[in-house]
């Protein structure tokens, strides 16, 4: 049984641990309930014998656009170690199963000129469009299908057919991008765990109801509170049973925020050559419209695994394709690009399962083409003000998908229940 509060938090990822951090250092009573034995949700860091002994971010990896971050002021201020990821970090280019040449490489940086200059503008034009539509203005562009690769299916996880080129706009994560030594999810655990104070482990919200108060049903009973900040992903709202149901508006905005995937794997190397490839090496080979991709991150850091990512559809679909799916097509892959022996000298893979989580349903949210303004409208209170929804989804700040957004989406939820501003 947990006592009735005042406030109930929803998930103890990064948005429920800035919530409850900011309503414990006000002394405002509240109680978090977290439905998986640990904290940090999406910010996960472990260490094991596929990444050779070295920690390993299973979610977020990077603190991205630092200067406006506001886990990089808490990072500094606990003395963390930081990592300036952006001046160490080696890019390779490949064509095939080669490395680029110069002429090549020109291209690739003359089609990110062409992108900044045809496709960003366009974003900020009505009406909104899918960002693979946006790229059909570089349709001649050889590059066009490797931009379009990396700025929606990686970086933003999504489907580029359907991913908002707005959203992406706003969202665009310009700056500086740091690693913290340890992993992010070891620092959120660590440091945000502890401003945020106790939790509740195990205990997952089956139902909520909010006509008078609100009433989380869990396994261990039911938590009265006169207000809540649910922080759960838009993956796992979408199966979360509300009574009444949640209001149109709100359902729609559900409806456009679908999880992306980004899938991450480790390869530990088992020889001491490290297949000839440099310390923290970025290897982007060139996309061809259509076919499944990945990118591969060597040796982060100095750490001796080999990262793939994969991102989007091609993610969704391997996660779908079942057990062994997503390590065949990295491993054909690796062989592919650094030659046939490459992934003998790679050990047991470790694949992050985000896409079969529970409590997660995927990586993080984007909204579809036209629905820019789910994130606001998913933010928006109901309840007559004392249901608010929180989390890197509904971030507004320009980070959404992001820790960054979540700390201060979960953040101005508490702010907001404290001050009582209604809807
Ligand atoms: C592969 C990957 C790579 C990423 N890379 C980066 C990166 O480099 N940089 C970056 O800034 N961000 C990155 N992110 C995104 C970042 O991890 C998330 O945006 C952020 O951690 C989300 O925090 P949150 O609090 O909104 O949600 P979550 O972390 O999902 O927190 C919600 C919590 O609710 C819990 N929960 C779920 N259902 C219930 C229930 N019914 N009852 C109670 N609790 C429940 C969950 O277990 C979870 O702990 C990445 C994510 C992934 C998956």
């Amino acid at each position: 049984m947990i006592a009735d509060t005042d406030i109930a938090i929803i998930g103890a990822g990064v948005a429920g641990l800035a919530a409850a951090a900011t309503l414990r250092a006000a002394g405002h009573p509240c109680v978090v309930i977290e439905a998986a034995a640990r904290i940090g949700g999406r910010a996960y860091t472990t260490t094991g014998p596929e990444t050779a002994g070295h920690w390993f971010d299973h979610g977020a990896t990077w603190l991205h656009a630092a200067e406006r971050n506001p886990l990089t002021t808490i990072a500094r201020d606990n003395g963390v170690g930081i990592i300036e990821s952006d001046k160490i970090r080696r890019w390779r280019l490949h064509v095939g199963n080669r490395p680029a040449d110069a002429a090549e490489t020109a291209a690739y940086h003359a089609a990110w000129e062409t992108f900044e200059a045809t496709i960003r503008p366009r974003a900020s034009q009505e009406p909104d469009i899918a960002f693979a539509n946006a790229m059909a203005l570089m349709r001649d562009n050889p590059w066009a299908a490797t931009i379009e690769l990396w700025e929606a299916a990686q970086i933003a996880a999504a489907d580029p057919a359907r991913f908002s080129l707005r959203d992406w706009l706003v969202n665009d994560l310009e700056g500086t991008n740091l690693i913290l030594e340890g992993g992010i999810g070891a620092f959120v655990a660590t440091h945000l765990g502890a401003a945020a104070g106790p939790v509740e482990l195990n205990t997952p919200a089956t139902a909520i109801d909010w006509r008078d108060g609100i009433r989380i049903e869990t396994p261990r009973g039911t938590i009265r509170a006169r207000a809540a900040i649910v922080t759960v992903s838009t993956g796992v709202l979408a199966h979360l049973p509300f009574t009444p149901g949640l209001p149109a508006t709100h359902q729609d905005a559900l409806a456009n925020l679908p999880m992306g995937l980004l899938t991450k794997i480790a390869l530990p190397a088992l020889t001491q050559d490290r297949l000839g490839l440099p310390d923290t090496m970025s290897l982007r080979r060139q996309a061809i419209a259509g076919e499944p991709s990945m990118s591969i991150f060597a040796w982060p850091y100095g750490a001796p695994f080999l990262q793939s990512f994969i991102g989007g559809p091609t993610a969704w679909a391997l996660a779908k394709a079942g057990p062994g799916a997503t390590e065949d097509f990295v491993r054909g892959q690796i062989r592919y690009l650094l030659g046939a022996d490459a992934d003998r000298a790679l050990g047991p893979a470790l694949i992050t399962g985000w896409a079969t989580d529970p409590w997660h349903r995927g990586s993080y949210a984007y909204a579809t083409t036209g629905h820019a303004g789910a994130r606001a409208i998913l933010g928006t209170p109901i309840a007559e003000g004392n249901l608010i929804f929180a989390g890197e989804a509904v971030c507004t700040d320009g980070l959404a998908g992001t820790v960054g957004g979540a700390y201060l989406s979960g953040a101005a939820a508490a702010r907001r229940l404290m001050s009582g501003r209604a809807a």
